[in-house]
């Protein structure tokens, strides 16, 4: 299985590289996409000074994971939306052929996230149909979508994966991404957060999604429009 993780930022993955390590653990191959190399995400490094740290960070968290990782050149906080972006991961997903595809939920905070995602989900349906030719051959089936993020308006998760065993490489991997221990919403020169606070928060979350579901640890995803469950109530019939 090849589980293809298209975020925006280095360290957006983090809300799935639990499950990320869990299945390469298994011998699964798990490629990162990154639209941007995050280069306006910190109060005070300049922006081509950033890319290159956070470019370094990812491959680093991408090691731990045991992930390759790929990065589209585009600017951080200017995510292009639209339909040049689209076919940009029509490509992408041609090439890299995955069964699985994590992005974020096309509803979520940050314009950056909602356009990744909506591109994603959007252009895994395209890169399906033959008839429309790009540098490669149509991919299918359809990858199977999780949504990753908060949606602006309520929306539950009904997947959720056990991550307790894997835990410590979560952490291990969102240390890597050093430039990013930052408090965005103080207005203070000194806005670094210590790990250990981080840290604290991050076993908090996967804690409270693990007692969701029954064991220590977990993240939780939204399946492709529930297409999983209405699969299970609706069982095709040919
Ligand atoms: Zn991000």
């Amino acid at each position: 299985m090849h589980i293809v993780f298209i975020g925006a930022h280095p360290d957006d993955e983090t809300s799935a590289s639990g499950t990320i390590a869990k299945y390469t653990a298994q011998d699964h191959r798990a490629t990162i996409v990154m639209a941007t190399r995050g280069g306006r995400g910190h109060w005070k490094i300049p922006s081509d000074e950033l890319e290159a740290i956070r470019e370094e960070e990812m491959g680093n968290a991408a090691e731990i994971l045991g992930a390759k990782v790929r990065f589209l050149d585009h600017r951080d906080a200017d995510v292009p939306g639209g339909d040049a972006f689209r076919e940009e991961l029509v490509d992408v997903v041609r090439e890299l052929k995955p069964d699985v595809v994590i992005t974020f939920h096309p509803q979520v905070w940050r314009d950056d996230h909602r356009r990744v995602g909506l591109a994603a989900a959007d252009a895994c349906f395209k890169a399906c149909l033959p008839l429309v030719e790009t540098r490669f051959p149509a991919h299918r089936p359809v990858p199977d979508i999780y949504f990753i993020g908060r949606p602006m308006v309520p929306v539950e998760p009904d997947t959720y994966i056990d991550i307790t065993d894997h835990m410590k490489v979560k952490l291990e991997a969102f240390r890597q991404h050093r430039s990013q221990w930052v408090k965005w919403d103080i207005d203070d020169d000194d806005s670094t957060m210590p790990i250990e606070e981080i840290e604290a928060m991050m076993r908090h979350r996967a804690r409270q999604r693990g007692m969701e579901s029954g064991v220590t640890y977990a993240e939780a995803f939204i399946s492709q429009y529930l297409r999983k469950r209405a699969l299970d109530f609706f069982p095709l019939k040919r």
